[in-house]
C-alpha cells in the first residue's frame, strides 16, 4: 500500500469510529446492552466498571484485525490502527476529561471545555430511555443539548436531572 492508501484507511476508521461508537452508544449501550453500561450512568465507588467489559470486547475484536491483517490484507491492519487511535482519543476524553479517572485537570476553555460540557449532558439523563450526545470526539453546542433535553423531558421521552435546568 502507498503511504496515501494507508493516510486515507487510517483517516476513514478514526471517522468510521466516530459513527460506529455514536450508533453502538444509542442503540446497543442505552439499548440490549446497558446491563453493561448502567453501572456507568449511576453513582458508584468501585475504580472498575462493567461498562469496561465494552473496551475488552472491542479491544479482541481490534486485535484480531491486527491478526488477520498481518496474514491477509494490509488495509485491514491499518483500518485497526485507525481503532486503536480512535481508542486512545476516547479514553484520554471520555476517562481522562470528563470523568477524571486518570488526571484532574478540567478545561475551562475551548473545543475541550465543550467536549467535556456535551458528556455531562449525555450523564444528564436518568436511565437508558432518550439521552444526548452519544458521539465523543464531536460535540454541539451545550446549549442546543440543553435545549433538546428540555424537549425530551416535557415530550415524556427522558427523565432529566434537574441540576441540568432543563
Ligand atoms: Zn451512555
Ligand atoms: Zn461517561
Amino acid at each position: 500500500m502507498s503511504w496515501l492508501e494507508v493516510f486515507l484507511t487510517v483517516m476513514s476508521s478514526l471517522i468510521g469510529m466516530e459513527v460506529f461508537a455514536w450508533v453502538a452508544h444509542k442503540y446497543i449501550m442505552h439499548g440490549w446492552g446497558w446491563g453493561w453500561h448502567r453501572d456507568h450512568h449511576e453513582p458508584h465507588d468501585n475504580v472498575l466498571e462493567k461498562n469496561d467489559l465494552f473496551a475488552v470486547v472491542f479491544g479482541t475484536i481490534n486485535a484480531a484485525m491486527y491478526i488477520y491483517g498481518a496474514l491477509y490484507w494490509d488495509w485491514l491492519w491499518w483500518f485497526g490502527v485507525g481503532i486503536t487511535l480512535y481508542g486512545v482519543i476516547y479514553t484520554l476524553v471520555h476517562d481522562g476529561l470528563v470523568h477524571q479517572r486518570y488526571w484532574r485537570w478540567v478545561p475551562r476553555k475551548g473545543y475541550a471545555k465543550r467536549l467535556v460540557q456535551a458528556h455531562k449532558l449525555h450523564h444528564a439523563t436518568i436511565g437508558k430511555e432518550g439521552g444526548v450526545s452519544f458521539g465523543f470526539v464531536i460535540a454541539r453546542d451545550p446549549a442546543k443539548l440543553k435545549a433538546e433535553l428540555k424537549s425530551q423531558k416535557e415530550a415524556g421521552l427522558a427523565v432529566v436531572r434537574d441540576s441540568v435546568g432543563a
